[in-house]
């Protein structure tokens, strides 16, 4: 961060657009070049110029992205240089370097029972083979949580909060005591909230997890993960995992990123103001039987969501009177609401998780209602948006 921002810490906003974007050297732009190299020259053997040698281990365009992650999740540390981020090519890239840093065969983690069925599908397909064993957990019951913990067995408790797709609220405060009392850290997949509105390492976790691809890039035109994580000693074996196993983030998809974040702030009070009145819809529509959306007063996890939450957020799910076809019909009928996969971007999608994002859960613990539907709300606007839904439920 440049120092002449002033002492005082810089908000979220002067961060998401500056943390790690000084001004170009070399020519002033004022931001950071898409560095599309590959390797560096040096002036004799080992003599760097720029601290560069490979762009697997480090690229100047990445490094502006981890550096700008690392401040919006945890402002402190990153300019201690304690707290540290590490850009992905995708969030499953991310979870699996992080897996394979902190676990080993024979270990065990606890993992949420509504969780991104990708995430799902890694622990059960992948590191379940590979001898890490999970215990799926209600994550809105904190002795749940506790009891599916193995003493000395169990290396991390993972939640996302919301949760993909029911929007459950977990305490991350008090999981993170739950699990550091058993010896195991907190991951929390900050995914559906983005750092703007919910700072899981200032609330007691050890590791973020994102899927930039969602709200952090913002305009569904970029694939990436992030990592963040405050111990210095677990960062420093991430980033050298992040070069050894290699899912690294490439340099236009970092730059693409960083464009994104820098409108986070903005994007997410229109996307949590659209959402906010997409549900007054939903809540009183005589074909639709329940409504999931953190900011309802009614929802079991509002009181959790108004204390470690800046908003709401932009996710909302409903079930549809009628069944797996009514649902399916609704999500048919959208038309500005676009039908795909994916979220957190500008535009509105919709989607039926049972058969689309969640077809990997089918059968599992983690399957979700046949008649749900969720939406991300875009910032297209709101009369638009309500109008369209309207006419799709009928
Ligand atoms: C999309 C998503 C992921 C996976 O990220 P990719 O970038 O698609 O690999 C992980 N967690 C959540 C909550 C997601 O929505």
């Amino acid at each position: 961060m440049d120092a002449s921002l002033g002492s005082s810490a810089p908000g979220f906003e002067t961060l998401a657009i500056h943390a790690g974007q000084e001004p170009d050297a070399a020519t002033g732009a004022v931001v950071p070049p898409i560095y599309q190299v590959s390797t560096y020259a040096q002036d004799g053997v080992g003599g760097l110029r720029g601290g560069y040698e490979y762009s697997r281990s480090a690229n100047p365009t990445r490094d502006a992205l981890q550096e700008c992650l690392a401040a919006l999740e945890d402002p402190s540390g990153a300019a201690a240089g304690t707290t540290r981020g590490l850009a992905f090519a995708s969030g499953l890239a991310a979870e699996d370097t992080l897996v394979r840093t902190v676990c080993a065969p024979g270990s065990h983690v606890v993992i949420p029972d509504d969780a991104y069925g990708g995430t799902y599908r890694l622990f059960d397909r992948v590191a379940r083979p590979w001898g890490v064993d999970y215990t799926p957990a209600r994550l809105t019951d904190v002795a749940a949580v506790r009891a599916a913990i193995e003493p000395g067995r169990t290396r991390m408790v993972w939640i996302e909060t919301p949760t993909n797709p029911l929007l459950r609220v977990a305490d991350i405060a008090a999981l993170a005591a739950v699990a550091h009392e058993a010896g195991a850290i907190l991951v929390v997949d900050n995914t559906f909230a983005s750092p703007y509105l919910q700072q899981p390492l200032l609330l007691g976790a050890d590791v973020v997890v994102h899927s930039t691809t969602k709200y952090l890039g913002g305009h569904s035109d970029v694939v990436g993960g992030a990592l963040v994580c405050n111990d210095p000693e677990l960062g420093e074996q991430l980033a050298y995992h992040q070069n050894a196993m290699g899912a690294v983030a490439g340099p236009f998809d970092a730059w693409l990123t960083l464009r994104g974040i820098k409108t986070l702030a903005v994007r997410m009070d229109r996307h949590c103001a659209n959402a906010r009145a997409v549900t007054d819809l939903l809540v009183d529509h005589d074909r639709v039987s329940e409504v999931f959306y953190p900011g309802l007063a009614g929802h079991d996890g509002h009181d959790v969501a108004v204390k470690q939450m800046r908003d709401f957020g932009g996710m909302v799910s409903f079930r549809v009177v009628g069944g797996q076809d009514a649902a399916v019909a609704v999500c048919d009928r959208a038309r500005l609401f676009t039908l795909g996969e994916s979220l957190g971007g500008v535009e509105s999608l919709i989607e039926h998780p049972g058969r689309m994002t969640h077809a990997s859960a089918a059968g599992s613990p983690l399957e979700v209602p046949d008649d749900l539907v969720r939406l991300s709300v875009g910032i297209e606007h709101l009369d638009d948006l309500v109008g369209d839904l309207a006419q799709a439920l009928g």
